[in-house]
């Protein structure tokens, strides 16, 4: 063993030495994200909703987007909440959209429309909770503030070499979080941290080599950074079908509404169904069930796969036939083309089989009787 791995094993690293080159790596490294070009709390605020459990890659369309609908807190809370679902389509996880809109209503009402600057009162707007309101009070108003995420627990664990029934609660990771705070520039150090968990301390594939940190970090000394974070075990994976009928009116396909309470309630999606055993027989039954509609399922159109939490889900678009005439219920039934239901507030995988069928592919020559 090498006289610094000896070192980075056996003793713990200093808070200024890890500042100075974790610090000094997020300065000269960073990815250049559009919301780390700004100050302003409001932004900065959209972009921590969006990337919960949602990635960059994903958030960048939507953020941009989001923002020139939406230019600030006051504009967000005049809106109707059918169109922050629309901007929001596709992002998934819609809960996040009506609490960021609920809240901005919070802030016109009670704080002129500004984000609060201290976290007593940014804990208490609707739906923000302690890692929100410490990610935006210490980016956008530089409040000593520690964040812990799935980023920052992995490169603490593995930084400190942490094991045993401790490092399990959330709380001892906070407090690590606190202590290691470069009080400075705690929104950069927050964001380093974040950021090398991302790109560089990576769950199954560490960059030790290259990370700017790794003369201190005590995993790479020991050989053990795949074995850290110790974790709660993970729930494994489903996979479940969901089939939909698509049924098509002169080029409009039929989109129906879910009910209010349930997950994603009140989204538009395309009549559809989990299907544990497979068959088209299944899809007629559910659908006269679930919304109503007596259809007679054809040739499969659209296939694609989506994920949701532990759910592997296989996406089937079956052409359909009504059996019935056409519902005219505005508020349960809807006849859109294409490009009026990207305007809709919709579920991500009515999105995909959308988009799965852009090419061409409508009319599906389908008439309604
Ligand atoms: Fe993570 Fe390896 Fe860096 Fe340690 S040396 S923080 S395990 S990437």
């Amino acid at each position: 063993m090498s006289a610094s791995a000896r070192t980075a094993a056996g003793s713990r690293p200093r808070p200024a030495a890890l500042h100075q080159a974790l610090g000094g790596w997020y300065a000269r490294t960073r990815r250049d994200l559009p919301w780390r070009r700004t100050r302003d709390a409001y932004p900065i605020w959209v972009s921590e909703v969006m990337l919960q459990q949602t990635t960059v890659r994903t958030v960048l369309p939507y953020y941009e987007a989001f923002l020139h609908r939406f230019p600030s807190i006051r504009a967000l809370s005049e809106a109707r909440e059918e169109d922050v679902l629309a901007a929001w389509s596709g992002l998934g996880y819609y809960h996040r959209a009506r609490n960021l809109h609920r809240a901005a209503r919070h802030l016109t009402e009670r704080h002129r429309g500004q984000f609060p600057k201290t976290l007593e009162s940014a804990l208490a707007v609707p739906g923000v909770g302690l890692y929100t309101a410490s990610a935006v009070l210490s980016i956008a108003r530089g409040l000593p503030l520690p964040l812990v995420d799935g980023n920052v627990r992995r490169v603490l664990a593995r930084l400190f070499a942490l094991r045993g029934p401790e490092w399990l609660r959330d709380g001892p990771f906070y407090n690590l979080a606190e202590e290691f705070l470069d009080r400075e520039s705690p929104g950069d150090w927050n964001q380093a941290l974040m950021e090398l968990g991302a790109t560089v301390c990576t769950p199954r594939r560490p960059a030790c080599p290259a990370c700017p940190v790794g003369v201190h970090c005590r995993a790479k000394a020991l050989g053990i950074a795949l074995e850290l974070p110790e974790g709660r075990a993970r729930r494994a994976p489903v996979d479940v079908t969901v089939a939909a009928a698509l049924v098509e009116k002169e080029g409009r396909l039929l989109l129906v509404r879910r009910e209010e309470g349930r997950l994603m309630g009140r989204l538009w999606e395309v009549p559809q169904t989990s299907l544990e055993s497979r068959g088209l027989p299944d899809l007629a039954r559910e659908i006269q069930e679930r919304h109503g509609l007596r259809v007679v399922p054809g040739a499969l159109a659209v296939r694609a796969r989506h994920a949701i939490t532990f759910r592997r889900i296989r996406l089937e678009g079956y052409r359909a036939r009504l059996r019935q005439p056409a519902p005219v219920d505005p508020e349960r039934y809807k006849w859109v083309s294409p490009a009026e239901a990207v305007k809709l507030p919709t579920s991500s995988m009515t999105r995909k089989l959308l988009r799965g069928l852009k090419d061409g592919q409508l009319p599906l020559d389908l008439q309604v009787r």
